[in-house]
């Protein structure tokens, strides 16, 4: 009785999933626990729901009335896939919602549930049994989040006793099915492990029409900070010189994908006119059918056997960097390269011969150029969804999220720099920082598959073949092992599940970073001396926040301090919302991406006639004199909001949100303060939920959310930073030469160099730390010529030192 439109149910069809759903249901009515694996873009995450939707889970008029939950790792892939499921539902679409940390859309007719899986720990704290769902798709299970892991070891627990509930008294209770989806088929920490799962639970496995893609590996890996610069120009190869299909370019983060996107816009946008390079179809190498090869010039391979399938004799001597090229995939699986060859070649021969090169000589067409990343404005993550303008090729600009969470249609060339920007961990120092690194050979293949979803495509690696094969892991590091895990082992301790050493983890946790976790907890008055949770402990755990920022809330409801502690708590979860300076060039650093104002005064013709040329260089003067003056404002604004006398920057990210606020939150009132809207507003939200929280959770406690919220008075400002203190006990340091640091060589380099910077020792190790050029505490240093005895810093950041970031002078 869905009534679904008719192109969705043609697209649908054409899913490899939508073939299997028979067998999927079996085997999810007859085993507790299924794992199904699959190519990402096969139909798992849009599918399965709606099969089990149809089957009657989640009617309340039906044996399984619980709800369907579907969790993922990431908030994009939850609010994006709970719409596309909504939309596929057609008549039932209202039945579907979605619950992250900042937004739920769930109500009294929801069926389909997708959160985050951070939200469904979070109700497992409070209904072990989860008695409100019928089954649980755990979804991107290959990813191994922590969370993930978490679950998975939380809910093999949960079936089991609901099986046993509903086999005692099967009026009162129905079992929990479990569905374990994967893209990959490397599922044995899940399948082999009989501390998880008893008896194995059986793997599906739905064989995806994956076509052939082809694989250049670059003959040299760039320098480290070029993959951007090579990205751009690559995908410009591609775009002026390659037939019909979308580029996908995968870079690690914001400020990456910000600027490429400018670049490729400043070169390809409609009104550019033809600024794009120079290209010509050096010597007919491209696309000319007779070198059956679509290829982006100039290949030289040094395996012999493709060379002679592909390349000409004249590519000998080209400046080319690619070196080795594989094809990979195909129908008939991997292994069957020639029959791959064929079809690529085929399909190759079948284009309209020129036509690469006709798109080569004249200007190319439009290039409709999209970001994707997490911070993204969800609407704007939607784009990529919809078909590009008639007459122009899609190119996407993503981080990992484009990797398995979301298939972006229409993909036909990748451009992979191999790269990913992960959060580490050093258990020891404590230091937790974004590093950018090679990512896992696992991974850059999975990214390589997003280009053979439509057809054959092409896969683009800027780097060597020599350095995918010596220096990338073979796969990506569970995160359980590189995370601090208070937080887990909080929730974990909340639900009773005291020995988390025995607890069923998919990859159990290094033994260090779980001792260092209780220790934490203790400290922080979670666990008692048994390692149980306190009440403290277990009021700490209903808040969405990590345990510090949990029990800064509890402790700070004194002095009529809540309000500002809860706006701290809201900024320090979801991050440093100020622009930096090094963004200010970037619009603003904000998420807009400048749509139509690049291309001012960069066209063809303004170059060649000289008046206009003139016209634009005092256009350039102006725009880098308001460049000066948003400079100074920039600088204004932050001193002002540090305030008279600066002793912490999380009092001036209060500041921040206080005035922010009180402008009416607004755009302008974020380029009035620097600040970044996305973060502005997940802030308010979270402080909405945290203030809900506290009054449900804390009686007695009055606190609302003032939008009026006036600064705090100099004795709050006291409380707050003793609050500070309470979450970050652990991240005190103390100036080195009250603590006997002395290095003599440093002391003498800096002397050298005409400037100090002070040395602070932590509780952790025996190597300083210094107070970040960016912080208030520095800052007012250089004026008062004194720095505070001890700081707190709410993290550690390591480049060529260790910095504290986020410093409260104590
Ligand atoms: P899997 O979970 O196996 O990776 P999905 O169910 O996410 O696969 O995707 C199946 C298909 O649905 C893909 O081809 C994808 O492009 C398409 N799809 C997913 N979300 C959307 C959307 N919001 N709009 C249009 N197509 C979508
Ligand atoms: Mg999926």
């Amino acid at each position: 009785h869905v009534e679904r439109p008719e192109h969705i149910q043609c697209q649908r069809m054409a899913l490899p999933v939508y073939t299997e759903e028979q067998q999927i249901m079996e085997a999810i009515t007859e085993s507790p626990v299924v794992v199904l694996s699959g190519e990402t873009g096969s139909g798992k995450t849009t599918q399965v729901p709606q099969f089990l939707f149809e089957a009657g889970y989640g009617d309340p008029s039906s044996p399984n009335p619980g709800l369907i939950g579907i969790t993922q790792p990431r908030r994009v892939a939850a609010v994006s896939m709970a719409h596309r499921v909504a939309e596929e539902l057609g008549n039932f679409g209202r039945t579907v919602a979605h619950q992250v940390r900042f937004d739920t859309t769930v109500s009294a007719d929801t069926r389909v549930k997708f959160m985050t899986e951070g939200v469904l720990l979070r109700e497992l704290a409070t209904d072990l049994l989860l008695t409100k769902y019928s089954v649980i798709i755990a979804d991107e299970a290959h990813e191994r989040s922590l969370n993930t892991d978490i679950l998975l070891g939380v809910l093999s627990r949960v079936v089991r006793l609901r099986q046993k509930l509903a086999l005692e008294s099967p009026d009162k209770h129905r079992p929990l099915k479990l569905v374990i989806m994967s893209a990959t088929l490397r599922v044995d920490d899940f399948v082999r492990n009989s501390r998880l799962f008893r008896t194995p639970p059986p793997v599906l496995s739905v064989q995806a029409r994956q076509h052939p893609v082809r694989v250049h590996f670059n003959r040299r890996t760039p320098a480290p900070g070029q993959h951007v610069h090579d990205a751009i120009q690559k995908a410009a190869k591609i775009h002026t010189r390659l037939p019909d299909g979308g580029i996908l370019i995968f870079l690690t983060g914001q400020a990456e994908i910000t600027y490429a996107c400018k670049r490729l816009r400043e070169m390809f946008s409609p009104n550019a006119g033809s600024a794009a390079p120079a290209q010509t179809p050096a010597n007919g190498l491209v696309a000319s059918v007779e070198d059956e090869d679509v290829d982006i010039g100039d290949v030289i391979s040094e395996s012999g056997e493709l060379r002679d399938d592909y390349a000409s004799d004249t590519d000998e001597g080209s400046d080319s960097e690619e070196e080795d090229e594989i094809i990979v995939g195909g129908d008939d699986g991997g292994d069957d390269s020639r029959e791959a060859r064929k079809t690529l070649l085929e399909e190759n021969l079948r284009s309209t011969p020129g036509q690469a090169g006709d798109q080569g000589a004249a200007p190319p067409m439009p290039l409709h150029i999209l970001p994707l990343y997490s911070m993204l404005p969800s609407d704007q993550q939607l784009r990529v969804f919809a078909p590009p303008p008639p007459g122009s090729r899609l190119c996407v600009v993503a981080t990992n999220v484009a990797e398995t969470s979301i298939t972006i249609p229409g993909i036909r060339y990748v451009v992979d720099a191999g790269l990913v920007k992960e959060k580490t961990y050093d258990a020891q120092t404590q230091v937790q920082s974004f590093e950018v690194g090679w990512t896992s050979q696992a991974s850059v293949n999975q990214r390589m598959g997003r280009a053979g979803r439509t057809g054959p495509g092409h896969c683009y690696r800027l780097f060597s073949s020599a350095v995918f094969n010596d220096q990338f892991a073979q796969f990506s590091e569970p995160e359980v092992l590189r995370m601090p895990i208070e937080g887990v082992v909080l929730q974990m301790k909340a639900m009773n599940l005291d020995n988390v050493a025995n607890f069923p983890f998919p990859t159990p946790p290094r033994r260090d970073a779980l001792s260092k976790a209780e220790r934490l907890l203790t400290w922080l008055g979670a666990l008692d001396d048994k390692g149980r949770a306190t009440d403290l402990g277990r009021l700490m755990s209903v808040f969405p926040v990590a345990p510090r920022f949990a029990k800064m809330l509890i402790v700070g409801q004194q002095h009529g301090c809540l309000p500002y502690v809860v706006a701290i708590v809201a900024a320090l979860s979801v991050g440093d919302p100020f622009v930096k300076e090094f963004h200010l060039g970037a619009a603003d650093g904000s998420d807009s991406e400048g749509d139509g104002d690049g291309d001012k005064g960069r066209s063809f013709a303004d170059q060649v006639a000289s008046a206009e040329a003139r016209a634009v260089s005092n256009e350039a003067l102006a725009a880098k004199e308001q460049q000066r003056a948003k400079r100074r404002r920039f600088w204004a604004m932050q001193a002002r909001l540090a305030g008279a006398e600066p002793t912490s920057d999380l009092l001036k990210w209060l500041a921040a949100v206080g005035a922010f606020e009180y402008a009416g939150g607004t755009d302008t009132a974020c380029s009035e303060y620097f600040v970044r809207a996305k973060a502005m507003g997940e802030i308010r939200k979270l402080r909405g939920q945290l203030t809900n929280i506290v009054q449900m959770y804390c009686p007695g406690v009055d606190v609302a959310m003032d939008p009026r919220m006036p600064p705090p008075t100099k004795m709050q400002q006291s409380v707050l930073r003793q609050v500070v203190l309470s979450g970050f006990m652990d991240q005190v340091a103390v100036r080195g030469d009250i603590a006997g640091y002395h290095d003599p060589d440093e002391e003498e380099a800096q002397k050298r160099r005409g400037r100090r910077i002070v040395p602070y020792m932590t509780m952790w190790s025996d190597e300083p730390v210094y107070i970040h050029p960016e912080s208030v505490v520095h800052i007012a240093a250089r004026t008062s010529g004194t720095m505070p005895q001890a700081i707190v810093y709410s993290e550690l950041q390591r480049t060529s030192r260790l910095w504290a970031k986020s410093v409260t002078a104590t």
